[in-house]
């Protein structure tokens, strides 16, 4: 592809885009085919890229708000005018497929939309104190240069979600995105340099994670991370940021409980258990990974559900008919393998799919499974429900709640007053009744526990790029 050509080995650095000797292969993880290569940055040149973005903040912040606005604006007409180049990118790096790599354009085009209408509701406050003759002002600043560290599962909304924040916040921005899908983020910082922003306000480096991560952490003028990742390390950023106290927002791994009632609409609860399974090919943190069903429909539900998953179209993925796409690597479909063998061990049953084919693994309905198994505290991050059987409300809040994540959770029931007890007594950040796609720019996106914290979305997801300030002035 012309445009992963012109991107090859390339970074972005103090508004130039530059290409160094040592590189990385990408690959495509459907065919194996190697589709590029990106740079593996040394220290120097990390620290060049973080020099940039720290020199680049003060003129960066003074810029009015409204061009800010303006430049988000002209990238966010740049991503609808190239929606499809970013969606064949998506494909080729990520391996999802087109229809789900369409949507997530769409989805990452909408936080810059929110944000540059939201952010002009973001007013300071004026008070007066007649009792001590003090006039007390509240107002915002930008928290100043910021790291944000990207994962591949959506190459493109959780670049969006990041960088229009910080950016129309007033913040500079060092962005390492996933060595897999690099292509998608340097591809939409092409598109914002055309949109006018600034050269040396966004960098884009590619390279060793870990020496990025220590370099990003260490750097006291880098006053804030957001990642969005694993659990693993993300408490790696946590423990490294702590000598700099920076600010963080860390957005990790889940355990979804995706609870189904006797009462609910059973046909739309196994088509909607596939679009949560299929969507990024089950890899969201969002997806559901624990599939609470009540004792009264359990074998008439998962009966449906594997009639269902064993006619999940698999095919090209450039193919608009093909629902399932493929992992983003072997380690992936390894992790599964060994996930559904410890689950078969203890007593569950498969009652279709359970196999990898290189980077696919097929669509896989588990059922007698227990809180003992493996699969019950672990991210699937695959297409694989994994069925457990509940009786009561009680036990099934207690089932669900016994995870150290608390991300996203389903509940499925057309008694609405019920679901929403269930929903208040989860704890989990964000509960989704009767809708497997619940994310939404408007909507705060945040996990509690083990899943992280901050908040990405809505108008609390600028607060995170803002800092608070307090003037005191006397008055007579
Ligand atoms: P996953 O396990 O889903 O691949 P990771 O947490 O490993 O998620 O990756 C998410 C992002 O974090 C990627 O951009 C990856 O390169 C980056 N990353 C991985 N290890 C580190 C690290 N030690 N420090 C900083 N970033 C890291």
């Amino acid at each position: 592809m012309k445009i992963i050509e012109s991107l090859n080995n390339k970074n972005y650095i103090n508004g130039e885009w530059v290409s160094f000797a040592s590189t990385l292969e990408v690959d495509n993880p459907s065919t194996g085919e190697i589709i590029g290569s990106i740079c593996d940055l040394d220290k120097e040149n990390i620290l060049r890229a973080i020099n940039s973005t720290a020199d680049n903040f003060a003129s960066w912040s003074g810029v009015d708000l409204d061009k800010r606005v303006q430049i988000l604006r002209n990238w966010h007409q740049l991503i609808i005018k190239h929606a499809e180049d970013i969606a064949n990118i998506i494909v080729l790096e990520q391996g999802k497929v087109i229809t789900d790599a369409r949507n997530e354009v769409i989805y990452g085009a909408s936080f810059i939309e929110w944000f540059c209408n939201v952010v002009y509701t973001v007013t300071g406050s004026v008070l007066d104190d007649k009792g001590k003759n003090q006039k007390l002002i509240t107002q915002y600043e930008p928290v100043g240069s910021v790291a944000a560290i990207t994962p591949w599962n959506f190459p493109c909304a959780m670049i969006t979600r990041k960088i229009t924040p910080a950016l129309i916040c007033g913040c500079s921005v060092v962005l390492k995105p996933s060595e897999f899908t690099p292509f998608t983020a340097l591809f939409l910082t092409k598109l914002l340099e055309e949109a006018g922003l600034p050269g040396g306000v966004l960098n884009v480096i590619t390279g060793e994670a870990d020496l990025i991560g220590k370099e990003v952490c260490n750097d006291f003028r880098i006053r804030k991370i957001s990642f969005t990742g694993s659990t693993r390390v993300g408490k790696i950023l946590y423990q490294n940021s702590a000598n700099s106290l920076k600010r963080l927002s860390l957005e990790l791994g889940g355990n979804a409980p995706f609870i189904i009632f006797a009462d609910s609409d059973l046909e739309k609860a196994a088509n909607d258990l596939i679009i949560s399974k299929t969507r990024g090919n089950g890899q969201s943190c969002t997806s559901a990974n624990r599939v609470f069903i009540e004792a009264a429909i359990y074998d008439k539900f998962t009966q449906l559900l594997s009639s269902k998953f064993s006619s999940i179209v698999i095919g090209d993925c450039f193919d608009k008919a093909s629902q399932l796409g493929s992992l983003i690597n072997n380690a992936g479909a390894q992790k599964i393998d060994g996930l559904i063998e410890d689950a078969k061990a203890r007593g569950a049953k498969i009652l279709c799919g359970g196999s990898a084919k290189k980077n696919l693994f097929s669509p896989t309905v588990i059922i007698d499974c227990s809180d003992e198994m493996e699969l019950f505290q672990t991210e699937i991050f695959g297409p694989v429900a994994a069925c457990y059987k509940f009786s009561t409300l009680e036990e099934v809040i207690k089932k669900a709640n016994d995870t150290e994540y608390g991300l996203q959770a389903y509940v499925y029931s057309q008694d609405l007053a019920k679901a929403q007890e269930v929903a208040s007594k989860l704890d989990f950040g964000m509960v989704s009744i009767n809708n497997p796609l619940s994310s939404n720019a408007k909507a705060a996106f945040s996990g509690r526990k083990a899943s992280g914290f901050g908040i990405e979305g809505a108008l609390a997801g600028l607060f995170e790029y803002l800092n608070t300030k307090y003037i005191n002035i006397p008055i007579k």
